[in-house]
């Protein structure tokens, strides 16, 4: 027998397939690279290439391989999938997605296929764009263009594989075994009859390589094992759990329809099984966390829409695995899943490489509404565009669609914006003539309000509520920005939106622009002792970093908590003298005669209170940010990636955090 290639592994060893996507996707033969870091790929690995319908195998270097990658793709096609592209004379400009520029000085050049950014320096040839675009280490990129380009690697050094790559041979392995007991095993007919009832055609099934998992506690095991895969590689893989009783190992997946799960490169990473029998269990069960799948960051079918995104400039999000395929069968591309949970932030940015424009498909129900209002939540502090397809007469976009596509399609094309599409459907909820009515609908409709970033459209829809609830729309605007600032607050205690370790506080730098801040927060808590219990709900003691007033504003939340009251004159008397001569407390009461000097109302302390806390926050978190780019500076120079990776994620939290505050 043959030996198995890396390629039937990854299951391009469909000839007809195979030819059809090659003819798309095959280039004259480019001018031959000059050079390529020989170094990295030791001569003397045996490639084969897989040419038009026949496969060939011949042994070359490793550096033949990659010539031939870059021979048969297109350094413009490639980039293209990531950035638009201009023809500029015989090159290709953009704008440098590596760094922000206004004017594109990002160069491609067709002739040469290389790439070379005049702005920030970098340049390279494809193999470079795709490894630092995506992120990866070389072995994947190669795998990633490899298959791409349709040339098989037949084996690799060990020192281009690792971990990730090996748990991705093991799972893509899997994928196989699952597809094929679907097809032919007797078995399997439970669910071949499921995917039949669902309207699934058999080009889609093979399509989406969906699978069966046997009932029996050790098929992918056993499989597994017979070629070559050691138990630790199944564990690290997902496939495989380690029994509690025994020292044995048995299948995660049984009797289960499997839907193979993909990251943007196409390599299976995960599945979504589904069960085909009533009984005890999740209906779902997901792959766990591994080093290739992390769930938050992963959108069920992107490889294959990303391009269809790109062309539509949307994306549709669905909720369910069943939803994307037979959306995806009835010929509408673009459509990913969040695989069961809200879109989260990661979701939204892999998106956003291709499009700005999502549109939610959810099912109708509760839990679907819920689901697209925190997703809009977020899509908004990426300043996505979002809508809602809204199909009434179908439960989810899976019986919709089967209903009838045309009326989907319509539904695509009619899609209201997200916001309008939740103030009208809470309006007709909502009893808007009596005062319990606008207070409900205002609560529900200004924490959304507060999340939208553009500032036109905040306003416009200010007056959108202003005129539904009849009153004037700057009592909208001040009920707003108080839900901001709590929405912050929530942010920062890890709510909706917080995706990575968020450090208690923010190493706020003393500096006397917060203490002018703080003590005009005092002053005001002087002067109006009541807004004490306010202020106490939204600073605490510790994010104020000058010690004597962190103590003195600890001291009056005791004093307060003790009489459930608070005045000035009662609480300086139980310090002592020194204490109340300190320069800080005269600063304090200056500032407080300059409160007294101005007649404010209670409504308009609070708003002020708001601002202040708002500078506060925001002065923090710019310091704090500072710190944040010089530690990237220096995991930069340490070439330190999980580091960097970790900083980014916090700059992009607290740079997220810093708009809401603006
Ligand atoms: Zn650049």
């Amino acid at each position: 027998m043959r030996k198995l290639t890396l390629s039937d592994r990854l299951g391009h060893t469909d000839g007809r397939r195979e030819a059809g996507r090659q003819s798309a996707q095959m280039r004259l033969p480019l001018e031959q690279p000059k050079s390529f870091p020989k170094r990295r790929y030791p001569p003397n690995q045996k490639v084969s290439l897989l040419l038009s319908t026949s496969q060939v195998s011949y042994s070359k270097d490793m550096s033949d391989a990659i010539n031939e990658i870059k021979r048969r793709l297109s350094i413009v096609d490639v980039v293209q999938e990531y950035i638009p592209l201009k023809k500029a004379g015989s090159n290709w400009r953009a704008r440098c997605p590596f760094h922000n520029e206004k004017s594109p000085s990002f160069m491609v050049s067709e002739d040469k296929q290389i790439w070379h950014c005049f702005g920030c320096s970098e340049g390279g040839d494809v193999f470079g764009f795709v490894k630092k675009i995506e992120g990866l280490e070389f072995p994947e990129t190669l795998r990633m263009l490899a298959a791409k380009a349709h040339v098989t690697l037949d084996s690799y050094r060990p020192e281009n594989s690792n971990k990730k790559t090996e748990a991705l041979d093991t799972i893509q392995q899997a994928a196989g075994f699952y597809h094929d007991r679907l097809l032919r095993d007797a078995d399997a007919q439970v669910a071949r009859d499921y995917a039949k009832k669902r309207g699934l055609t058999l080009e889609t099934v093979e399509d989406f390589e969906v699978g069966y998992a046997p009932e029996t506690w050790d098929a992918v095991r056993t499989h597994l094992d017979e070629k070559g895969f050691s138990d630790q590689q199944m564990l690290d893989a997902g496939l495989i759990i380690k029994s509690e009783r025994s020292r044995g190992y048995y299948d995660r997946f049984r009797d289960r329809l499997m839907f193979p799960i993909h990251d943007v490169q196409g390599s299976v990473i995960a599945f979504g099984g589904r069960m085909l029998k009533d009984g005890e269990g999740a209906k779902y069960l997901n792959s766990p966390e591994t080093t290739m799948y992390h769930k938050s960051q992963v959108l069920f079918n992107i490889h294959r829409a990303r391009q269809a995104i790109r062309t539509a400039d949307a994306a549709i999000v669905m909720e369910g695995y069943m939803d994307v395929i037979t959306a995806y069968q009835a010929g509408i591309h673009n459509v990913v899943a969040s695989s069961g949970t809200a879109l989260t932030l990661e979701q939204v940015k892999l998106l956003r490489r291709y499009t700005k424009n999502i549109l939610f498909a959810f099912d109708m129900d509760e839990a679907g509404q819920e689901a697209a209002r925190r997703g809009a939540i977020v899509a908004w502090q990426l300043d996505v565009n979002v809508r809602v397809v809204v199909s009434p007469s179908a439960k989810d976009p899976d019986e919709g669609i089967r209903k009838s596509k045309e009326a989907f399609v319509r539904a695509i094309k009619q899609a209201p914006l997200f916001m309008d599409y939740f103030i009208d459907t809470l309006a007709a909820k909502v009893k808007l003539g009596n005062v319990e009515g606008k207070k409900k609908f205002t609560q529900e409709v200004l924490p959304l309000l507060a999340a939208l970033q553009d500032v036109v459209e905040r306003s416009h829809y200010v007056q959108r509520l202003a005129s539904l609830v009849q009153v004037e729309s700057s009592v909208i605007e001040q009920a707003l920005s108080r839900v901001v600032q709590i929405t912050a607050q929530r942010r920062g205690s890890g709510g909706d939106v917080a995706t990575s370790q968020v450090p208690a506080k923010p190493a706020a730098a003393t500096n006397s622009q917060q203490n002018v801040f703080i003590r005009r927060i005092l002053a005001l808590i002087i002067q109006y002792p009541e807004q004490l219990a306010f202020i106490i709900q939204k600073l605490d003691p510790e994010n104020i970093e000058d010690p004597y007033f962190s103590d003195l504003y600890r001291n009056m939340i005791i004093y307060y908590t003790k009489r459930n009251a608070f005045d000035w004159k009662g609480f300086i008397q139980t310090f002592p003298q020194a204490v109340n001569d300190d320069h800080r407390v005269t600063a304090l009461l200056l500032d407080e005669n300059e409160v007294i000097s101005q007649d404010i109302n209670a409504q308009t302390v609070q708003l002020e209170l708001q601002t202040l806390l708002n500078r506060l926050e925001r002065s923090s978190i710019l310091q704090y940010i500072f710190t944040l780019e010089q530690q990237i500076k220096i995991a930069e120079d340490q070439g330190n990636q999980n580091q960097l990776d970790q900083l980014g994620r916090e700059f992009q939290h607290y740079m997220g955090r810093l708009n809401t505050l603006s």
